[in-house]
């Protein structure tokens, strides 16, 4: 490749609207502290980077799902407090204690192998305390949490474990106004109240992801947990489009085009010829795949941008290219392909591309893969 040469495929990844998104969804909820959610790579954005930006913004708290993207935050120099809320069995509690992790317990095997970990490494371990509330999916449940927090409060007394933190996550924040919602609220109030009687003196209470931090300010507690939102994604239809809230998407998805031919009628189109020229055209090529990230569900309604005109991909996504049928214009090779960005330029969005796939925007941008590199600007 030459210097000049266009890239293959690209995501460039907008830095100035994350911190603008940081900044408004600080501004939905401006009575609570802000944890930026970077778990899987920032949502495919990558995580230093994108913590780092939201840092700047005004997050004063990092989420992330494993210990060891926590601890790769810690290992980049970032010291704000950061909190990992997938435990599993025999990972590295002891390294999540020295590096000062907030470490989510769901139960008291958890806690066991948390203390023991503190002890290992004679420091005190920050735990909060995860409340299944209503996902039915980690956390505690309620008829469970009498004995918890007894548990969490005599290792706080032994000075192993800080309780920093109570917890929870909705099923149904998505679907605004869906019963649950509530319900899960009213039971989270419970618990917590519970623990405070118990004795427990909490840092932060939080629930809200981001459909809450955008729909339900009743939901904001001492601290909200945006992801999506914060890379200017709408968590889905019914909460409405990202400007609604003033938020720019993030990640622009390019590729350029590789080869630009003439086909005749009747010309079948990639694997298993689900899509046949209805006419003389023209066929253009995008080197990405379902190898890149690129969704095989979108075969045929997936949407590209090429040379200013909308496009639709024709027959199946391959695993490292797709055709377009570009009606008998005749781009030039290396002309930029969008797949998705902002949408102001008239190209496609992640919700366009997730509605092609049959699947939401959150897995749209996880899954840009490896192969794609990221260009922050
Ligand atoms: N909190 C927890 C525990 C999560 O697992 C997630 C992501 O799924 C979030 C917050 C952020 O959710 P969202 O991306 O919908 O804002």
């Amino acid at each position: 490749m030459t210097e000049t040469a266009p890239p293959r495929v690209r995501a460039e990844i907008d830095l100035a609207a994350l911190r603008a998104n940081v900044r408004t969804l600080r501004a939905h909820a401006p009575t609570a502290a802000f944890m930026a959610v970077v778990k899987a790579d920032a949502y495919g954005h990558g995580m230093l980077p994108c913590a780092r930006a939201a840092l700047e913004a005004g997050a004063t708290w990092v989420g992330t799902a494993t210990p060891e993207e926590a601890l790769a935050l810690r290992a980049a120099g970032i010291d704000a407090p950061v909190m990992c809320w997938l435990w599993t069995p025999g990972g590295p509690w002891r390294e999540a204690v020295e590096a000062d992790l907030d470490i989510s317990v769901s139960g008291l095997w958890a806690l066991r192998e948390v203390t023991a970990a503190a002890r290992a490494a004679t420091r005190t371990a920050r735990v909060q305390l995860k409340a299944d509330t209503g996902l039915g999916r980690n956390g505690c449940m309620p008829d469970d949490w009498p004995e918890l927090i007894a548990a969490a409060l005599r290792a706080e007394a032994e000075g192993l474990v800080r309780v920093t933190g109570l917890w929870s996550h909705f099923a149904c924040a998505d679907e605004p106004g869906h019963p649950s919602i509530q319900a899960q609220l009213d039971v989270f109030r419970e618990m917590v109240a519970h623990a405070e009687e118990q004795g427990v003196r909490p840092e932060v209470r939080h629930i809200a992801n981001s459909p809450a931090t955008l729909t339900r300010p009743d939901t904001h507690f001492d601290l909200v947990r945006p992801g999506i939102a914060m890379y200017g994604i709408s968590p889905s239809p019914e909460v409405g489009a990202p400007q609604d809230f003033g938020l720019r998407p993030v990640m622009t998805l390019t590729a350029s085009l590789a080869s630009v031919k003439h086909a005749p009628a009747q010309h079948g189109v990639s694997y298993g010829h689900h899509y046949t020229t209805p006419g003389a055209t023209t066929l253009g090529l995008i080197p990405a795949g379902y190898g890149d990230g690129v969704p095989r569900h979108a075969s045929g309604t997936g949407p590209v941008l090429v040379d200013g005109k909308l496009r639709t991909v024709a027959g199946r996504i391959a695993m490292d290219q797709f055709v377009v049928d570009l009606g008998g214009d005749e781009p030039g090779i290396g002309s930029q392909a969008v797949l998705f960005g902002p949408g102001d330029r008239g190209e496609p969005t992640v919700e366009d591309w997730a509605r092609a796939a049959g699947t939401i925007g959150y897995e749209i941008v996880t899954r840009i893969g490896s192969r794609v590199p990221r260009v922050h600007m």
